[in-house]
């Protein structure tokens, strides 16, 4: 049985990230992906880089905050390893408020120009405003180049490969058994998503929570050039004149249909934030399953079992998450000790 030093599981984004890093170190790398990489939450994500508001839980504020600062150098390393260009926006975010107590943000906070100059297509509206420095990002480009960037490495796939059950030999994990085979290595890596829980012996509490999004074109192409995040809906231009309007929470279960009502009252409130997407044509509409938690924090760090790790459960902020969680996951399993306290989002707080 040919053997590689660490075995990372699910080609998502945060697989991806983390098996780039450990090869960077000399480490062999073999990613196993029960589908095609790359094609499950980390394709439908909207690509929002949203380091600030009541969305990020606050103990993880700190790597949030980290990750956004890595963004423009992990997309650029992406993009040279890879030679594939990668849409990383730097407009910035005019999030909505609901609540007047908001308000004294909004001061903190100030759109750099009148709305109507920055944002002219956008319905004002009596909701309070913040202008944020968050650039956001293509993530089926991210999700590409990260591909590519890890074959480019010497990083071996298994893809169409279901891992079962992590193999245990002396209380030491040994590697993967697959559906198909078993592979070896000291180091196993579960980034498997929303199926993180499905992989035997551990039993981590992730489950999956649906977002359904549609992207339509604009009927010009800079229509919308900011991120707009209200209460209800989210608006996130691309630089080629797309824009992907999100999202629903949903618990359905691995459920990923998309049911037109849903979809066609997202259009509707982007409609009603800017009257002009009437005219816009709609491309595509898809839903994907975040990896949730219980506490709605990521599970981060080495399992009970020596050499079995585990980096999932970033739920609505994976994609903002991967450089951060690449570097300190890394940097755990290669002995070091990151500069962040990550005794937060170990695994065995569910069992405590
Ligand atoms: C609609 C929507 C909008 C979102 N918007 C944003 C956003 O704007 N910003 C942001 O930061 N985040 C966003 N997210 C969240 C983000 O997409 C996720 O947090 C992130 O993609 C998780 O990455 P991952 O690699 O853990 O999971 P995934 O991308 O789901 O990858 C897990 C992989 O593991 C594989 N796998 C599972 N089980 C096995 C097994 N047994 N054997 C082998 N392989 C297996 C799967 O096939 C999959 O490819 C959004 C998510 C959705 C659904």
């Amino acid at each position: 049985m040919k053997n590689w030093d660490a075995i990372i599981i699910g080609a998502g984004i945060i697989g991806l990230s983390l098996a780039i890093e450990l090869r960077r170190t000399g480490m062999s790398v073999l990613v196993v992906e029960k589908g095609e990489p790359g094609r499950e939450a980390s394709w439908a994500a909207g690509g929002m880089l949203a380091d600030f508001g009541r969305e990020i839980p606050s103990p993880l504020q700190a790597l949030a905050t980290a990750s956004a600062r890595m963004y423009p150098e992990f997309v650029y390393g992406l993009e040279d390893e890879s030679g594939l260009k990668i849409d990383l926006r730097a407009e910035g975010t005019l999030l909505f408020l609901d609540s007047s107590e908001d308000r004294a943000l909004q001061e903190s906070h100030p759109l750099p120009a009148s709305l109507e100059k920055i944002e002219p297509a956008l319905q004002t509206s009596a909701h309070s405003l913040l202008f944020l420095k968050e650039r956001s990002v293509d993530p089926r480009h991210l999700t590409s180049a990260a591909i590519a960037a890890a074959r480019h490495r010497g990083i071996d796939f298994s893809s169409g490969d279901q891992v079962l059950a992590i193999e245990v030999s002396n209380g030491k994990t040994a590697g993967v058994r697959t559906h198909k085979t078993q592979f070896a290595a000291a180091i196993v890596v579960n980034c498997a998503g929303a199926w993180a829980g499905q992989i035997g012996p551990h039993a981590f509490p992730t489950r999956p929570v649906k977002g359904q999004m549609l992207c339509v074109l604009m009927p010009e192409k800079n229509l919308v050039s900011h991120v707009v995040r209200t209460p209800d809906v989210y608006l996130i231009p691309r630089s080629d004149g797309r824009l992907v309007i999100g999202a629903t929470l949903e618990e359905a279960g691995f459920d990923k249909r998309t049911v037109p009502e849903t979809i066609l009252k997202l259009r509707n409130a982007a409609i009603n934030l800017v009257p002009r997407l009437a005219e816009a044509r709609i491309l595509e509409d898809w839903a994907g399953l975040r990896p949730g938690t219980p506490d709605k924090l990521p599970i981060l760090g080495e399992t009970s079992i020596p050499g079995y790790f585990v980096a999932t459960g970033h739920f609505r902020d994976g994609i903002l998450l991967a450089p951060i969680t690449a570097r300190v996951m890394a940097q755990v399993i290669t002995g070091q000790r990151p500069k962040f306290d990550l005794r937060t989002f170990w695994a065995d707080r569910f069992r405590r």
